[in-house]
């Protein structure tokens, strides 16, 4: 049975790369037909943020990635906060100490930076490691009086790992294949604090095999941790679940890791939701408060780093699940662009009837004093132009405030002596007809015949009038739903 999940730590708010991972690891466990559990990782108390759980949860369900298992929700094998679990890592604990793959270890943090000057000085690095340990005040160097004094003065102490010597770990990972790792590049990591709660490490394996992960899909920061990892399911005779470690999200201009100073610098959110900084009380942006489709969010995220068959673009939650495929996930880092999403975001608007626009606009932040209806033919007319809702509001304006200035370029090439002669007579003209669009075509048309115009020069200037700037919709369509009195009146203000 495919079992997958996402186990965030609460330090901050989720960023794309978090986000994006959340989304594969959901994707391949529908995809397989599986389960999707979000367990989260809260046993590093120093780096907690408060409200960064809750933060977590709403960013996954306003992106539709709803977890089979949860914190909220439940599940077989609740409980799915870390803190909460710290009884079985006790019986773990005990289990690992009786095998040659642990020890503890007494070192405070001063005697351990003492050490690190003294191999500094040298200029040596210091390791924690097989080169090191005999030297330290632990159970491998100490004897076992020695120890069980140390412990009968309740010294605070820490489990570590007791790493192989010279051992050749062949690892894989779905997406970048097989390669090797010896063990003397790795050091003795801390598997339980003194204060009882397992490290990251330890607590991560027993819980993903607790809970029967199949596949861990997780950020690229994490692979120098799989040959420890490794070793720990031997270590506890476990089986090691299947490996899969996501590029990094790159900057636009390609180059490093995408963060939040790059979203401050170009003005494109990197949270999903807006984040206040619980210290400084700054506001990061996020795409659902920047007027960001969920649907064209998630479709955005999905494309950084996988591709799916024929190059498709425009793809919805359930038809990724059944396409995504870990195989055609790339090796590469993926570069994002705020172009890009932008793109996706228009066209999900145009996927969205008119009703719906209408819905997302009321329950925006804008102050909208239009009736629904007329805002109903406002969004008909502006969706086309608009990359998020707002703009369809905003960029229509002219809808329901009449100009009070008109742009001076478009002026210049517009107007000339004898225009408010022209618009004069053919406000007169519009003033006996049934006002649609189709009616207003015509006369507009046998108006500019009848006096030699081409058609532009009679819209140009009408437009103008209407708008105050050479922008928007076919003007026929403008001024049925100005409606006649304010078309005319609008008119006449520009002429007069
Ligand atoms: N708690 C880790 C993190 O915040 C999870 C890493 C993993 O998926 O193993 O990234």
């Amino acid at each position: 049975k495919v079992r997958v999940r996402f186990a965030p730590s609460p330090t901050g708010p989720l960023h794309l790369g978090g986000v994006r991972t959340a989304l594969y690891d959901y994707l391949f466990a529908k995809n397989q037909g599986g389960e999707f559990v979000l367990r989260i990782e809260d046993t590093d108390t120093a780096r907690y943020v408060e409200g960064a759980e809750e933060y977590i949860e709403e960013a996954l369900e306003w992106c539709g990635i709803i977890a089979d298992e949860s914190p909220k929700k439940g599940g077989k094998f609740a409980p799915y906060r870390q803190s909460e679990r710290r009884d079985i890592y006790d019986r773990y604990t005990e289990q690992i100490l009786k095998t040659n793959y642990a020890y503890i270890a007494f070192d405070t943090a001063e005697e351990l930076d003492a050490i690190r000057a003294e191999y500094e000085a040298k200029g040596d690095v210091f390791s924690y490691d097989n080169k090191t340990r005999n030297r330290l005040k632990n159970s491998i160097a100490l004897s076992e009086e020695e120890v069980q004094k140390l412990l009968d003065e309740k010294t605070p102490y820490v489990v570590r790992f007791r790493m192989p010597v010279d051992r050749t770990l062949n690892l894989e990972d779905i997406i970048r294949g097989k390669f090797s790792v010896n063990t003397n590049t790795l050091d003795d990591k801390v598997l339980v604090k003194n204060d009882g709660m397992p490290t990251y490490h330890f607590a991560n394996i027993i819980d993903d095999h607790e809970m029967e992960i199949s596949h861990v899909i997780r950020g690229e920061e994490w692979l120098p941790s799989l040959g420890l990892h490794t070793l720990l399911y031997e270590a506890m005779g476990w089986e090691a679940p299947q490996f899969a470690h996501l590029s990094l999200i790159l900057k636009p201009e390609g180059k490093g890791k995408l963060s939040k100073r790059d979203g401050d610098k170009f003005g494109f959110p990197v949270f999903p939701l807006n984040f206040t900084d619980p210290v400084t009380g700054n506001v990061s942006k996020g795409y659902r408060e920047s007027g960001y489709l969920p649907e064209a969010f998630i479709n955005m995220v999905a494309l950084l780093g996988w591709s799916p068959a024929d190059d498709k673009e425009i793809l919805s939650l359930d038809e990724m699940a059944k396409e995504f495929d870990l195989n055609k996930v790339h090796k590469a880092g993926a570069r994002f662009s705020k172009e890009k999403a932008e793109w996706f975001n228009h066209q999900y608007i145009q996927q969205k009837s008119d009703e719906e626009l209408l819905e997302i606009l009321k329950k925006s932040d804008l102050n909208i004093a239009l009736s629904d209806d007329k805002l109903l033919k406002v969004i008909h007319l502006m969706k086309e132009r608009a990359t998020f809702p707002k703009d369809i509001y905003e960029n229509g304006k002219f809808f329901f405030e009449a100009p009070v200035s008109y742009d001076e370029k478009a002026s210049k090439k517009a107007w000339n002596d004898e225009t408010s002669a022209v618009l004069g007579e053919l406000a007169s003209n519009l003033e006996g007809i049934d006002f649609t669009a189709e009616n207003i075509k015509n006369v507009v048309h046998d108006f500019a015949e009848s006096k030699g115009l081409g058609m532009g020069k009679v819209m140009m200037p009408l437009r103008l009038a209407l708008v105050g700037e050479l922008k928007g919709p076919d003007v026929p369509d403008i001024m049925e739903l100005l409606g006649k009195e304010e078309t005319i009146s609008r008119i006449n203000n520009a002429i007069n």
